[in-house]
């Protein structure tokens, strides 16, 4: 059911109020199910309020109110709108995804002891805290997390006008390098070759350019914990160099620039996408995870990564889920 607020946002965005309630309900189902997955520390209200995307660029978004009862969660939903005419996370798998990243936010703001400012300092200026979140729910359910990431790819297709198709083949690999880029681990793949390749087939850099989320997590480093923030060891951290870093890759897709000047433009701002000696998983806490729920989805996003294992960016999933297997699996007999 809509409040009369988002009946009236509804009515403005020139939506169907029976739509935008249906799909309100189903974001509640998908926080009921990834919270079996991953304990919520919070309960989350669910509201309509396309004002985060016309403002910020957040499709969907959680905020916190303070009110005399006290203090509480709402997770707001843009879509669809009078500018996206159509649900940007459409399936079950994807908004379960969604709603696993935001809970897995709840957990990790409390285990780093954020409060509300340093919360938006850290995040306004580095991409671990969301590299962190995204990382903890991929642990939790790989396909959702995928599913979500492929969801936001097509989603910006269909802003610019293409059919969710015209990229063939290259809308899986495209979302699995986006994937690893928000889970913040090991990548093995040559990157800006198979950016270069997708070009030969599809204006890709119009995909990056417009992409329907604040930033593309492709080139970013791997994850880590706050205080590694400033290291230049694992790669881009910054938000601001993450975009400079696209800026350039869309410069290179363009052919304004070459390879070599895109390389060194990458090198100066600690472009790394691998390290053989850190464990990004080591970062993370698990203790809100449902191990067994758990087991049975990363079990079950092996199997379907396998299908298309021949590309490098799938079997970079499949090492991801078998490092986080083996992580568990370590503390586990630590414990
Ligand atoms: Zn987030």
């Amino acid at each position: 059911m809509l409040n009369d607020m988002e009946s009236a946002i509804a009515f403005i965005e020139k939506q169907d109020t029976e739509v935008i309630s249906r799909i309100k309900n189903a974001w509640s189902s998908a926080f009921e199910e990834a919270s079996k997955i991953l304990l919520s520390p919070e309960k989350l209200r669910i509201e309509y309020n396309p004002a985060i995307w016309r403002i910020s660029r957040h499709p969907v978004g959680i905020r916190m109110v303070s009110s005399i009862w006290g203090r509480y969660f709402i997770f707001e939903f843009a879509s669809p709108n009078l500018v996206l005419s159509f649900d940007c996370f459409p399936s079950e798998e994807a908004k379960t995804g969604v709603m696993l990243h935001e809970i897995a936010h709840l957990i990790d703001d409390r285990r780093w002891g954020f409060d509300l400012l340093k919360l938006i300092a850290d995040s306004s200026d580095y991409v671990t805290r969301e590299q962190r979140a995204e990382l903890l729910s991929f642990a939790s359910y790989p396909l959702g997390i995928f599913e979500a990431n492929r969801a936001l790819i097509v989603s910006t297709l269909k802003k610019l006008g293409y059919s969710q198709d015209v990229p063939g083949d290259y809308l899986g690999p495209l979302a699995a390098v986006e994937t690893l880029g928000r889970i913040g681990l090991n990548r093995r793949d040559d990157l800006i070759r198979f950016y270069g390749e997708v070009e030969t087939h599809f204006p890709v850099h119009k995909v990056l350019e417009e992409y329907l989320s604040t930033n593309v997590f492709s080139l970013a480093g791997l994850v880590t914990a706050p205080d590694l923030n400033t290291c230049n060891d694992f790669g881009i951290k910054k938000s601001g160099d993450l975009a400079l870093a696209r800026a350039w890759l869309c410069k290179y897709l363009r052919e304004e620039i070459d390879i070599r000047e895109l390389e060194e433009k990458l090198d100066k701002i600690s472009y790394s996408v691998k390290h053989d000696s850190y464990n990004p998983v080591s970062s993370m806490d698990f203790v809100h995870l449902d191990l067994k729920l758990a087991e049975e989805n990363r079990k079950e996003a092996l199997r379907a990564f396998a299908d298309y294992s021949h590309w490098k960016s799938f079997a970079d999933l499949q090492n991801a889920i078998e490092e986080i297997d083996a992580w568990l699996k370590f503390i586990s007999n630590e414990g």
